[in-house]
């Protein structure tokens, strides 16, 4: 048994299907000679394909970003052009019988060393261009390698370093019933979009790459952060037990999907989702959500094969409010940078990303890009006429990512008048939107009182709130110990926002990942929140809690636990309060 951090609660027993990306773990054993031509074949293929896409990119980013910025491609192209580079590949395949991505590596390798002795700056930079390429092709070559996984048979569990944009759209339709990752925590990518899927996941689980091959039966256990590879027959029947109860509860809490979020005594409260697609949205509707919290447009950057300009992302905004609960959307503009990157933005490896260029800062310095951003969510809020009279109007509103600052905020207000003012003057109808920030940067918590005066609304984004607060990386298993939304900093950091925003009467919702835990939702309660915004797939837990608890019993919980003085009394009592409160939801209780 391997011990990783459960980051989506369930159980889950499948077939292993290992994704080895050429930097993780290269497929090191000799290919037969009859197998030597079909990978020549491969690689060639994927060298093309590779070529295809960068003279896309050259074109798009050209026209919409600029020539410089396009540029950029021209020069992979050429990297990728070198005929030095292919014959290398092609002799290592052929002479030393490697696999294409193994190939690949052993190629990387030895640029890096030759690049590791030059003195030159710019030389060196360049490595990072290579390393580009070499990606690139590698993602085209587990494409294809994919295909494997097409033989196996019944739900799959995906193993992978971390799990990527590019993965979760490879594995489209497949019947994927859980997720394990070597990186990240609780909120990395690999966990939200588990999250959204509603499949139990593991991560952080260091090596186990190393110790799982595709075709293995593996356990996935995502309450306790377990992962079990080759179970004897005893352990794989317990577990297939549990897993049945997890899919009946699951069914039974889908059921009520109609009933109204209330609390033990009639308060109504708002259950939004978050999403970051169309078919989230359509989830979202399944699960019974009341609309959507956050969408996180940067997926639809992320998951675009090249950049998605203002018609495109109108198309696209249109078609996810359409799709959402009652077509009520809370639009988040883009939150690149961190561990969100594309190449097009001249985003530079950074030695502290996360506290870097991302985010809102990003979009400041990319002022057209992000003007078109603004439009096309002004335009898709324009409410179409619909003959439904029953219809509910439809609700767009905006946010901001990261906002440090009162200047920031008064900055995207200016932005947005200006793009209000273009629209008008070329005749576009645009939809009155309340423009919000997202409350995730402790010297925004700190100036709160302050900034409510120039906002509409407040999300609280405590997946950030916290890494910061905590001086704690999301994403590192190493120090996901500190990154606690139950620990003491957190909670009376939040009981102030959420107290500032009511005072105010400012609508204020949390919409990181603890919104979905049913130990935060308890706390958050009591301290006066009454809107949350969670994976689609926490949606029923939370409502089955909410109509076990009252407000009061909430304030009173709250009250004992901002009293206790570490993480671990917290989360011992807090599991202890749910498991009286809502016995039934066990299996779905995470710490
Ligand atoms: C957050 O930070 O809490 C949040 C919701 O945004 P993201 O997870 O996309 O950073
Ligand atoms: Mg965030």
């Amino acid at each position: 048994m391997r011990k990783g951090i459960g980051v989506s609660p369930g159980v889950a027993v499948g077939t292993a299907y290992c994704i080895r990306e050429i930097f993780v773990n290269p497929h090191t054993r000799r290919l037969e000679q009859r197998q030597v031509l079909p990978e020549l074949t491969r690689y060639d293929d994927a060298r093309r394909r590779t070529a295809a896409d960068l003279r896309t990119m050259y074109q798009k980013i050209s026209r919409q970003v600029g020539p410089e910025a396009g540029a950029i491609f021209l020069a992979h192209e050429t990297i990728l052009n070198d005929p030095a580079l292919s014959a290398n590949i092609r002799k290592l395949i052929v002479e030393q019988r490697m696999s294409a991505q193994a190939a690949l590596r052993q190629q990387l390798d030895e640029y890096s060393t030759l690049f590791a002795r030059t003195k030159d700056a710019y030389l060196k930079e360049r490595l990072s261009d290579v390393r580009d390429v070499f990606v690139r092709l590698s993602g085209h070559l587990s494409e294809v390698l994919q295909a494997t996984g097409e033989a196996l048979s019944g739900p799959l569990i995906v193993v992978a370093d971390e799990l990527l944009p590019s993965h979760v759209m490879t594995l489209g339709d497949r019947d994927v019933s859980g997720v394990v990752t070597q990186t990240g925590g609780q909120t990395s990518h690999a966990a939200i979009l588990a999250r959204g899927r509603g499949i139990p996941a593991v991560s952080g689980v260091v090596g186990i790459l190393k110790q799982v091959k595709t075709g293995d039966v593996i356990i996935v256990d995502g309450r306790e952060g377990h992962v079990i590879v080759d179970p004897d027959p005893e352990t794989e029947s317990a577990y297939r037990k549990l897993e049945r109860e997890f899919f009946l509860l699951k069914d039974e809490l889908a059921e009520n999907r109609d009933l109204p979020a209330v609390t033990a005594d009639g308060e109504q409260i708002e259950l939004l989702a978050n999403i970051n697609s169309t078919a989230d949205a359509a989830a979202a509707v399944a699960m019974g959500a009341s609309g959507v919290g956050l969408y996180r447009t940067e997926y639809l950057f992320l998951t675009h094969a090249d950049v998605p300009d203002e018609e495109e992302q109108l198309a696209a905004y249109r078609e996810v409010i359409a799709a959402s609960p009652n077509r009520h959307a809370t639009i988040r503009t883009l939150d690149l940078g961190g561990d969100k990157t594309v190449p097009y933005l001249g985003i530079a490896r950074e030695a502290n990303p996360f506290l870097g260029w991302r985010s809102i800062r990003l979009s400041f310095e990319n002022p057209e890009f992000f003007a078109t951003q603004i439009r096309a969510i002004l335009r898709a809020a324009a409410t179409e006429t619909t003959s439904d009279q029953t219809a509910e109007k439809t609700q767009v509103r905006m946010m901001f990512p990261m906002i440090t600052t009162l200047e920031e905020i008064r900055r995207v207000r200016g932005m947005v008048r200006r793009a209000q003012k273009q629209l008008e003057e070329q005749g576009i109808v645009y939809g009155d939107v309340p423009l919000g920030l997202m409350l995730e940067v402790p010297a925004a918590a700190v100036c709160i009182r302050s900034l409510l005066e120039v906002v509409d609304f407040v999300s609280i984004g405590s997946n950030d709130l916290i890494q910061y607060l905590m001086a704690a990386d999301r994403d590192n298993p190493k120090v996901s110990h500190l990154c606690q939304p139950l620990s003491p900093a957190v909670l009376h950091v939040l009981a102030d926002v959420i107290g500032a925003c009511n005072e105010a009467d400012k609508p204020v919702s949390l919409c990181g990942e603890m919104a979905g835990s049913p130990r935060a939702f308890v706390l958050l309660l009591g301290m006066g929140l009454s809107t949350f915004s969670m994976s689609p797939a926490f949606v029923p837990t939370i409502k089955d809690l909410a109509r076990h608890v009252t407000r009061a019993q909430a304030q009173a919980i709250l009250k004992h636990v901002l009293g206790l003085k570490t993480t671990a009394h917290v989360m011992r009592y807090m599991a202890k309060q749910i498991a009286e409160i809502a016995p039934n939801l066990k299996l779905l209780d995470t710490a």
